[in-house]
């Protein structure tokens, strides 16, 4: 009952989105059946935020190895050349890599976007919290990101953001806005690492599935609306 109440205010602003379970069994069979590939024998690796809600939407049903973790907060994938590199040499031979990325947003039965109820607790909180707090600072107009390295994460996810700052304010759900421009940062990001290491994967495939995580409430089916999947031949990239 409170599923079907979520899977309303989820569908609604995110049509196309569909839980956690039938994601994992629509593109897991879709890699194994579309494309010939052993699920046995994928290792999985993850561009998502560092935040604890995210873990549950991320098993594919513990099928797949991994996960080797690229991501941090808002999901941009920090770990860089080198973790891509050695998620490139975990792969088991002749397997395939896959790839799982995007940022997430909370939602609430009061169709509040952005925010969730977390587990234990009573009220309810910004999520994902990275990308509200940048919204909240580029509300301010004399807020300008600068790098920090107590800071990093956080200040490298703001200032490649900030120069979509007024389309993201503009916009009819400006929390909505800064997550799909995070996806796109990610998704630009990822295709970069890939082609700039292409070499050190030993495998033939590389599967990605990529969108935004939809985060409900505790004991309720998280959403995935899915932005992108492709399985990506090593020898054209
Ligand atoms: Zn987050």
């Amino acid at each position: 009952m409170l599923q079907k109440k979520f899977e309303k205010v989820v569908l609604e602003n995110y049509p196309v989105a569909l839980d956690t379970r039938d994601t994992s069994i629509r593109y897991l069979g879709q890699l194994q059946n579309g494309h010939d590939i052993d699920v046995s024998k994928i290792l999985m690796a993850t561009s998502l935020c560092s935040d604890d809600i995210n873990i549950p939407s991320t098993s594919f049903f513990s099928v797949v190895w991994g996960p080797f973790f690229l991501g941090g907060l808002g999901g941009l994938p920090y770990a860089g050349l080198t973790g891509m590199t050695a998620f490139a040499h975990h792969i088991p031979d002749n397997g395939t890599a896959f790839i799982f990325y995007g940022p997430h947003i909370g939602v609430t039965l009061e169709n509040e976007v952005g925010r969730m109820y977390r587990p234990g607790q009573e009220k309810g909180g910004a999520c994902c919290g990275a990308l509200m707090l940048a919204l909240e600072r580029f509300q301010d107009d004399l807020y300008v990101p600068k790098l920090s390295q107590k800071d990093y994460q956080q200040s490298y996810l703001e200032s490649l953001l900030y120069p979509r700052r007024e389309e993201i304010l503009a916009d009819t759900s400006p929390q909505r806005k800064i997550t799909e421009c995070t996806f796109e940062l990610i998704d630009k990001m990822l295709h970069e690492y890939l082609r700039e290491v292409k070499d050190e994967f030993k495998v033939d495939k590389i599967g990605l599935l990529g969108g935004i995580v939809i985060n409900t409430d505790f004991g309720i089916d998280d959403y995935f609306s899915v932005r992108n999947f492709e399985v990506i031949s090593t020898k054209y990239l």
